[in-house]
């Protein structure tokens, strides 16, 4: 047993920790538990616990049916606030093998994770600061009726007395007390529609704090007698819910996107970075966008105040620039530079989507492609005539023209694995069919008279 493992036995123990919760993740992003007693867990440290994958999604076939989820003690943390009667209870990652003990092809943390050891390979290790939106409402009804927000308050508003102000505080203290550093929350846009964002860390440990995140977030939410939602755009006429995220690769203590006496202070490994975002958008579009509504979202519209939902549309890069896909943000310290992908949204998966950026990131540096000339203009207003002689191609439309892409990829593929991938595509053609053959209420409210 190693130092980690005692130390995780050792914690268990003196806490008087009764329960201990095993996460992992499926390849949609929905998070899957096995709570284990901890007199159990010293064998779990040494064989794991067996569990039926073909009962999850994206798992396995049922023929090879039988897998082990191996719980990582790197990531054990205690829930001082969870738990109520029982006392505090506790988490671990794991990781999922096969029963031969490799890893697992379907595992998403596995995927990324791979894309990690290759970054490795090229000396780099890749850092992400997730900037998370979601709703939060009165209600959570599942019959298709909009839901309530919980409050009319806009970008930055301060509200007083208002359940946003206290869910907030009270989100961002269960987050610090378990490690997850915040380094800002404020209210959003759109009526009830909340924005925190994490601290950098490596994309690893981002991932793991981003499925924790959405847990706590649905858990303080609902301990105020409110819901909150990660839907990416709950709302025709309001804005929806990005995870931008920051990127940046560090080799040993230095950041590789900054030169000091480049253009934008952004060096070559920036912007090839950069080019390999923008040359493989539509490709991965279906990773970092994976839901018919995600589509919804990234149709940028005027709203009543005359200002337009911040979510890109076309295929470019720009400083300071909101409407482009990549925006590269002023920055201070050397080490703070980075670039930031405004297409993910907070349905994601957010293994996957790292792994997807990176992968199409790296490809960028190892071909040495060429970064266009970045966007000065807000393109949500060109006509496309214009944005066609710039070269700004669109994204997908919807989640058809994203799976046709991404099944197109040579990259893609080679980024999940061959089983991700082709379990991905599957699933989602699945998903737009069933959404396909719906005969909406817009329909019957613009047809029923017709002609
Ligand atoms: N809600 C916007 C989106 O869907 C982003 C607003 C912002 O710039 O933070 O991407
Ligand atoms: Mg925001
Ligand atoms: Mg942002």
């Amino acid at each position: 047993m190693d130092r980690q493992q005692e130390f995780v036995l050792r914690t268990l123990e003196e806490r008087d920790i009764r329960f201990v919760r095993l996460w992992f993740t499926d390849v949609l992003g929905t998070l899957k538990s096995v709570s284990v007693a901890p007199a159990e867990l010293e064998a779990a440290f040494e064989e794991g616990i067996g569990f039926d994958g073909s009962a999850i999604e994206g798992f396995a076939r049922v023929y090879e049916s039988d897998m082990i989820a191996m719980p990582d003690p790197t990531t054990f943390q205690v829930f001082p606030f969870e738990g109520g009667e029982s006392g505090e209870s506790a988490r671990m990652f794991c990781d999922i093998l096969l029963p031969d003990g490799s890893p697992s092809w379907a595992d998403p943390r596995h995927v990324l994770r791979r894309g990690l050891a290759r970054a490795a390979d090229s000396g780099f290790t890749f850092y992400t600061h997730p900037e998370i939106e979601f709703f939060l409402f009165e209600d959570g009804p599942l019959d298709g009726r909009a839901p309530t927000p919980v409050d009319d308050g806009g970008y930055f508003d301060h509200t007083t007395h208002s359940v946003a102000r206290d869910f907030r505080r009270q989100a961002v203290l269960a987050l610090e007390r378990i490690g997850i550093s915040v380094e800002f929350s404020h209210h959003e846009v759109a009526a009830g529609q909340q924005e925190i964002d994490l601290r950098y860390a490596d994309a690893l440990t981002t991932a793991d704090n981003v499925m924790t995140f959405r847990h706590v977030v649905k858990e303080v939410a609902l301990s105020h007698g409110v819901r909150a939602s990660f839907m990416p755009k709950p709302f025709t006429d309001q804005p929806g819910s990005g995870m931008h995220t920051h990127l940046s690769l560090f080799e040993g203590e230095r950041n590789a996107f900054h030169d000091p006496a480049a253009e934008m202070k952004l060096s070559k490994v920036a912007r090839s970075f950069i080019a390999g975002l923008l040359t493989h958008a539509r490709e991965y579009a279906a990773v970092t966008n994976q839901w018919v509504n995600s589509y919804k979202r990234l149709f940028p519209q005027p709203l009543s105040d005359e200002r337009i939902t911040e979510a890109p549309a076309y295929v470019c890069w720009g400083h300071l620039n909101r409407s482009a896909l990549v925006r590269v943000p002023a920055y201070g310290k050397p080490n703070s530079a980075r670039v930031e992908i405004r297409s993910p949204d907070s349905a994601c998966n957010p293994y996957l989507a790292f792994a997807v950026l990176l992968g199409a990131g790296l490809k960028g540096i190892e071909s040495g492609y060429e970064l266009p000339p970045g966007a000065e203009d807000d393109v949500w207003s060109l006509t496309s005539a214009e944005r066609k002689a710039m070269g700004y191609a669109p994204l997908p439309e919807n989640l058809s023209e994203a799976i046709d892409a991404m099944s197109h990829s040579e990259l893609v593929p080679q980024i999940l694995g061959e089983h991700v991938f082709e379990f991905f595509l599957r699933n989602k053609r699945a998903e737009w069919e069933a959404y396909r053959r719906q005969v909406t209420p817009y329909e019957r409210q613009r047809y029923l008279g017709a002609l």
